[in-house]
């Protein structure tokens, strides 16, 4: 067998490491922030129909432009939005890669504010844009000074604000995009993964006139279809049609589209859970800064704590316990997802025994 070495792969991907959080299969899994209860049944009987249903001209390709589900994903956003004004892929990871394919390129540059999500940097490395990190105020805060000067020395094509950001948890708010958005000839890009889980105002308020501002969002966190690889985007008709220039031709298949249109008719039921999630949440910051942890604000469903003697080590203490949590690579910190009670509970009894500094 030929090693990757011995493939004429291009240079810069030469010695690459593929992204992967660890997948283990075991009892108490809180690493990828993925929600950890099950869809009701009533919803996933509806699902099942709908994927029976869309069999019958499966001879045939998909909707290309997916309008039923683009129209069930504008009525749950709510805020004015058309079916114009969305879009879906596989998860919000193929929206953004089709944004820095229309957006960024070689000789252009997308500006993100580390630490925060790991694969902007590495769709920034596939579409041969460059990269540059603007790190984030003390406690990961983000202001709309710090956001307008990076924005001006860098000159980015692409801004990049996750918001409740990931690993950190912390929120923005409204009044630093709309600076970034005032500062920025590019496109400015808000992931709103984590949305539902926040009190903050979404940022689809402000999509009205303003054209280059294109606001990410999945079904894979709140909406426990992390499976299903859903994620979908709002913003102005025209840029939906820049991602239209470089998508694959049917990309989002038949079964996706049924699956995905089903459960958006069952929003309600399927964010029911989203409450709890956030109480384990507020509930693991309480009791880990108690345990003497430093804990930051965090409006997503983890929380990223620090204090740790050694990270790797205290991953593996809890691993050993069958709980697997995440190390974001930050000195002395690990991410956690809120689980079901009983998860968190699992956690928190473990933690207790970890290794401070
Ligand atoms: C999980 C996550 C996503 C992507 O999820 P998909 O499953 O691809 O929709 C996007 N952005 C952030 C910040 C995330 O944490």
């Amino acid at each position: 067998m030929a090693s990757l070495e011995d493939l004429p792969i291009r240079d810069d991907l030469r010695g690459r490491k593929p992204y992967g959080a660890p997948q283990l299969n075991v009892p108490v899994s809180l690493n990828v922030n993925e929600n950890t209860h099950r869809i009701p049944e009533e919803v996933a009987i509806d699902v099942v129909g709908a994927i029976a249903a869309s069999l019958i001209d499966i001879n045939r390709y998909p909707d290309r432009e997916f309008t039923e589900l683009r129209s069930a994903l504008a009525g749950y956003l709510g805020d004015g939005l058309t079916e114009q004004n969305l879009w879906a892929a596989n998860g919000s990871n193929e929206v953004l890669l089709q944004i820095f394919q229309a957006f960024g390129g070689p000789n252009r540059k997308a500006l993100g504010f580390g630490p925060t999500y790991s694969m902007y940097s590495l769709l920034a490395l596939t579409s041969g844009t460059s990269y540059v990190d603007a790190k984030r105020a003390d406690k990961y805060e983000l202001t709309p000074e710090l956001v307008v000067q990076a924005i001006e020395k860098e000159q980015p094509a692409i801004v990049l604000l996750c918001s409740p950001n990931n690993p950190t948890g912390t929120p923005l708010s409204l009044s630093v995009i709309e600076a970034a958005y005032e500062a920025t000839d590019g496109v400015l890009v808000v992931d709103e993964a984590y949305a539902e889980f926040s009190a903050s105002e979404s940022a689809t308020s402000l999509l009205e006139g303003r054209p280059r501002l294109l606001i990410s969002r999945t079904m894979s966190k709140a909406f426990a279809f992390a499976g299903a690889r859903v994620g979908y985007l709002a913003a102005d008709p025209a840029a939906i049609d820049a991602l239209r220039l470089v998508r694959l031709p049917y990309h989002l298949s038949a079964f996706t589209q049924a699956a995905a249109t089903a459960a958006l008719k069952h929003s309600a039921l399927m964010l029911k859970t989203v409450q709890d999630i956030g109480y384990q949440r507020d509930r693991m910051s309480v009791e880990l800064a108690a345990m003497g942890f430093e804990v930051f604000r965090s409006e997503a469903n983890f929380v990223l704590f620090a204090g740790l003697a050694d990270s790797a080590k205290s991953f593996e203490q809890l691993l050993a316990q069958g709980i697997l949590v995440r190390n974001v690579g930050i000195p002395n910190t690990l991410r956690v997802s809120a689980g079901t009670e009983e998860e968190t509970t699992k956690f928190l009894e473990a933690a207790q025994d970890l290794v401070k500094l």
